[in-house]
């Protein structure tokens, strides 16, 4: 992990368990980035509050279930840091300086926030918190100084706010031009870089209700923890309304996003995309038995890995600490950096942190 290769920073909400949809819009490339990438992870579960603030102890289950998720994936803890988002102290004074940096109404105008208030049925009874998280994700990114952030479709706008943010923050104090490439900012004197969304080749995997976006907290997701069989059931859910094997089918529906996501072999995908579209006696349930099967061979190791890390949460706790540590070191150099910039800085202040 050497300060030469170009950071990276990405993560997960704990507000349930991981799915095939974190899988392939962010997990996938965070593996394969470990090598050739300085990676850190955030576990946000500050952010989590915003819509289970009455369940802590779930937040607090889920963060380590998903750290166990992760390990399982093949995230390495000794390539990558993965820290909570609850001990960097300097993300939320980020977070505080940023709300000053955004109008109200450019916040509540993010697409993903609109979609969530809908989706999760928080009507206008949303807490202040709610949108403010949006702020917060922009300070958890910038806190890192990532020059890439892997996410899925739905994080883009989010990246938007954080690079208007990262953007106007370099210019009103640390004298970066307005008309600065983005590429620039940080050579001109700005304290972060302006960050780049990079969105995987499946940006959205829709969940098996065939309509929103696989989310784990819509109950529409297929599981990393799900058992063989129940792969199997919730794949033959997938609604693709056909009624027979010999009805010409539409290959942009959920079932064969599926297909394109997880079978691997092209040749077997066209060949199904070739009889689907034709009517050429090829069943839905077919290729659901097919697409189940690709999924439980992706999920197989994973699985196996998983077992092996067992209940014991000891281990968990451990990475934790000293990627907690780690990040701590990171954010508070970008701290210091911002209050200086922002005529913040009175003396020097120095945090203890991983000491329990
Ligand atoms: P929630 O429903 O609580 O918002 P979520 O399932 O959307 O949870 P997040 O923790 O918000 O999960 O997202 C973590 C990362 O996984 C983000 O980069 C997000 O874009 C990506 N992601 C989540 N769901 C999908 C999906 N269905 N397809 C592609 N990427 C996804
Ligand atoms: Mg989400």
């Amino acid at each position: 992990m050497t300060a030469a290769r170009p950071r990276i920073l990405t993560g997960d909400t704990p507000t349930g368990q991981l799915h095939l949809g974190h899988w392939v819009g962010s997990v996938k490339r965070r593996v394969e980035l470990q090598d050739t990438h300085d990676c850190y992870f955030i576990l946000a579960n500050y952010h989590a509050f915003t819509t289970r603030s009455d369940k802590p102890q779930e937040i607090r289950r889920d963060t380590i279930a998903i750290v166990k998720d992760y390990l399982a994936m093949g995230i390495d803890p000794e390539k990558s840091t993965i820290f909570l988002q609850s001990e960097i102290p300097a993300i939320h004074e980020l977070a505080f300086l940023f709300a000053m940096l955004l109008p109200f109404n450019r916040v509540m105008r993010n697409p993903t926030l609109k979609t969530e208030i809908e989706t999760k049925g928080l009507g206008d009874t949303y807490s202040f918190g709610f949108p403010l998280y949006a702020v917060g994700q922009c300070a958890d990114i910038l806190a890192f100084r990532p020059v890439g952030v892997p996410v899925g479709e739905d994080q883009v706008p989010h990246l938007e706010l954080t690079r208007e943010v990262g953007r106007r923050f370099n210019q009103m104090y640390c004298g970066v031009p307005t008309d600065a490439r983005d590429e620039d900012h940080e050579k001109l004197g700005g304290v972060w870089p302006v960050p780049r969304a990079e969105v995987g080749k499946v940006g959205r995997l829709v969940g098996i209700d065939g309509k929103n976006k696989m989310s784990k907290s819509l109950g529409n997701a297929i599981f990393i923890g799900d058992t063989p069989k129940e792969v199997e059931n919730k794949v033959k859910k997938i609604f693709t309304g056909r009624q027979s094997p010999t009805e010409p089918g539409d290959t942009g529906n959920a079932l064969f996003q599926y297909v394109e996501a997880f079978i691997e072999d092209p040749e077997r995908v066209a060949e199904l995309k070739r009889r689907y579209a034709a009517g050429d006696n090829l069943g839905d349930g077919h290729v659901k038995v097919e697409v189940a099967a690709a999924i439980n061979r992706l999920l197989e190791p994973m699985r196996e890995r998983r077992a092996r890390i067992g209940d014991d949460d000891a281990v968990v706790l451990d990475i934790l600490k000293k990627g907690c540590a780690r990040a701590n070191v990171t954010a508070e150099e970008t701290l210091e950096r911002a209050r200086k910039a922002a005529g913040l800085h009175f003396f020097q202040r120095r945090l203890e942190y991983g000491t329990r």
